[in-house]
């Protein structure tokens, strides 16, 4: 059974033929070949709540009119559609204008909205042993902990991850109750589009 871990042909594949259903040019080690009964079983999306999550998802990158909705429009309309009305947000307090906006704009869209600073607690780093840059000073600590346990006290549907570190944004993942979605990647160099990185 040791095959099973080794790495699928995507790691080197260059030709992505499975997007256009090109058995042709899919390489002997495609998982679309290799692992046909677990890439081809579909039984997952017939049942809610994938079967709504997948129909939603297909309709929200374009708009009536065929134009592209960035994501923040993509992420209304996607709750809108789910009816997902009770929004909460996990949010880095570097972006709190850019969180103060995101909540004007769900309650222009009728949706509550539940926010949580990252530094919530005021916790200082020398209560989990981190050491600070200037120790004579305070200097809280991220506290993804207390952020998803609020959320998950104030009940919300769904939760919008603005900007948290990473690591303190898998720790919000693993806790929250409700699922979470990433509208912002921190990235403090690349002014959050991390991509640029890879191009
Ligand atoms: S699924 Fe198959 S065709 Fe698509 S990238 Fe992976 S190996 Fe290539």
């Amino acid at each position: 059974m040791a095959a099973e871990h080794n790495t699928y042909g995507c790691n080197y594949c260059k030709s992505a033929a499975s997007f256009k259903g090109d058995y042709a040019k899919m390489p002997k080690t495609c998982p679309t070949l290799t692992h046909a009964e677990l890439t081809k079983e579909v039984s997952g999306y017939l049942v809610e709540p994938y079967r709504s999550i997948m129909q939603v998802a297909d309709q929200t990158p374009f708009d009536a009119n065929r134009v592209l909705r960035n994501r923040v429009e993509e992420l209304i309309v996607y709750l809108k559609a789910l009816g997902l009305k009770r929004v909460g947000i996990a949010f880095c307090v570097t972006l709190l204008k850019e969180t103060q906006n995101l909540i004007k704009y769900l309650h222009q869209e009728g949706l509550d909205s539940i926010a949580v600073c990252c530094r919530v607690g005021a916790v200082d780093y020398t209560e989990i042993g981190l050491t600070k840059a200037h120790p004579d000073k305070f200097a809280a600590i991220c506290n993804p902990l207390a952020q998803s346990k609020l959320l998950n006290q104030a009940d919300v549907d769904i939760v919008v991850q603005m900007g948290l570190c990473l690591g303190h944004d898998i720790i919000l993942q693993q806790q929250c109750t409700a699922p979470v979605t990433t509208l912002v990647v921190k990235d403090r160099a690349l002014d959050h589009h991390s991509v640029l990185a890879l191009r």
